[in-house]
């Protein structure tokens, strides 16, 4: 237990930027003049109009979106997204590709299985314990959409660059790795990303579409289960997540005012990854899982050279304030998530960290 504010390299919930929590401190009893809490004003108030319009906005900026892009705030998770891709978009003889660089890949595909809808997986890393991100990917021309995860949080590996899919719209799983760097948007047909990781609090998705995605869409589904029902809407057919969206404007707002928008910040988020892959790679004791070129800007995974000096290390670590270090239970081993709101200050005392811990159990 401590009172003091940790080096939180969690990886989902995950740190927020100070700032951020501070604004949301400052105006949680009083929102806006309004003399309520934003938790208890009405999704259909002006005060909320202002909140849910403005991160609407600064999403659309930040990314550059044209105005065939609609932004979304839906509930369910990125999970959810796993099956209502498939069910609106995908009828009749209609197949959809799949790359699969991992656990998320595996479930959004699952979910295309259960919904007994046609797919092909066209790559996967699999083979190498999805150790890296497949390449020169051979898509079906009648693919109606081609299914990917941009960042696996667990395994620790990014697309660095997204593959030509010969015009066939990419649907693609960012939870991770949303507004971390600037993005191609012509090549995407929908991107969401479960807002815990580089967004805000669990319990919103953002949704990003196009409206030609959207036009394809089926409409012989439950009201909640259409992305036609939100856009029409403003995301407020029913109760959106106020707080989440909330929150998720305050973190734009952050990325665009204080952090000086997407190229800054991927920059930023380069040189925290940098920093500890040098470190990784200039000692023998720290061994990396993914393959270079394939390596995460915002999970870095590594191995000790035991089990064991694994969980001492995670156990010291926690005593010296760094927490979330261990890696995901399917995987073991260790794992910094480095989203946006870590600081670079928390990366070089992590360093420091991890070079005397190597002197003193090598
Ligand atoms: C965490 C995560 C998910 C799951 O998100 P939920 O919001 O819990 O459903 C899906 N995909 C990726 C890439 C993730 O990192």
């Amino acid at each position: 237990m401590t009172d003091q504010r940790i080096f939180n390299f969690n990886a989902g919930p995950a740190a927020l930027p100070l700032k951020v929590l501070k604004d949301i401190q400052s105006s949680f009893l009083n929102f806006n003049q309004s003399g309520m809490s934003v938790t208890e004003i009405s999704h259909r108030s002006v005060y909320f109009d202002d909140v849910i319009n403005d991160a609407v906005e600064r999403a659309k900026r930040l990314l550059k979106l044209d105005d065939r892009f609609h932004v979304l705030f839906l509930q369910g998770g990125a999970s959810m997204q796993f099956a209502m891709m498939p069910m609106n978009l995908l009828s009749g003889d209609d197949s959809a590709d799949f790359v699969n660089t991992g656990t998320w890949s595996t479930k959004a595909i699952k979910e295309a299985e259960i919904l007994k809808k046609n797919f092909k997986v066209v790559a996967s890393s699999e083979d190498k314990n999805f150790s890296y991100i497949p390449k020169d990917i051979e898509f079906s021309n009648d693919a109606k959409y081609v299914h990917l995860t941009s960042n696996n949080t667990i395994k620790g590996t990014q697309f660095n660059e997204f593959p030509d899919t010969n015009g066939i719209p990419i649907l693609c799983d960012m939870s991770s790795d949303i507004f971390s760097r600037p993005l191609d948007m012509d090549k995407f047909g929908l991107i969401y990303a479960g807002a815990q990781k580089n967004l805000g609090p669990s319990g919103t998705c953002m949704v990003i579409i196009r409206q030609d995605v959207l036009d394809m869409a089926n409409d012989d589904l439950p009201s909640m289960l259409k992305y036609s029902t939100y856009a029409a809407k403003n995301s407020m057919y029913n109760t959106p997540p106020c707080f989440g969206i909330y929150t998720i404007d305050l973190v734009l707002k952050w990325i665009e005012e204080d952090m000086g928008g997407l190229e800054k910040v991927e920059q930023h988020n380069i040189k925290k990854a940098d920093l500890l892959y040098d470190c990784i790679d200039s000692s023998s004791f720290y061994k990396t899982t993914a393959e270079k070129y394939s390596r995460s800007l915002m999970n870095v995974t590594f191995r000790l050279p035991s089990e064991d000096l694994e969980k001492q290390f995670v156990a010291k670590a926690i005593d010296s304030g760094f927490g979330g270090l261990k890696g995901h239970r399917s995987v073991g081993g260790c794992r910094a998530s480095i989203y946006n709101a870590a600081t670079l200050e928390s990366i070089q005392a992590l360093v420091q960290f991890m070079e005397v811990f190597e002197k003193e159990n090598k």
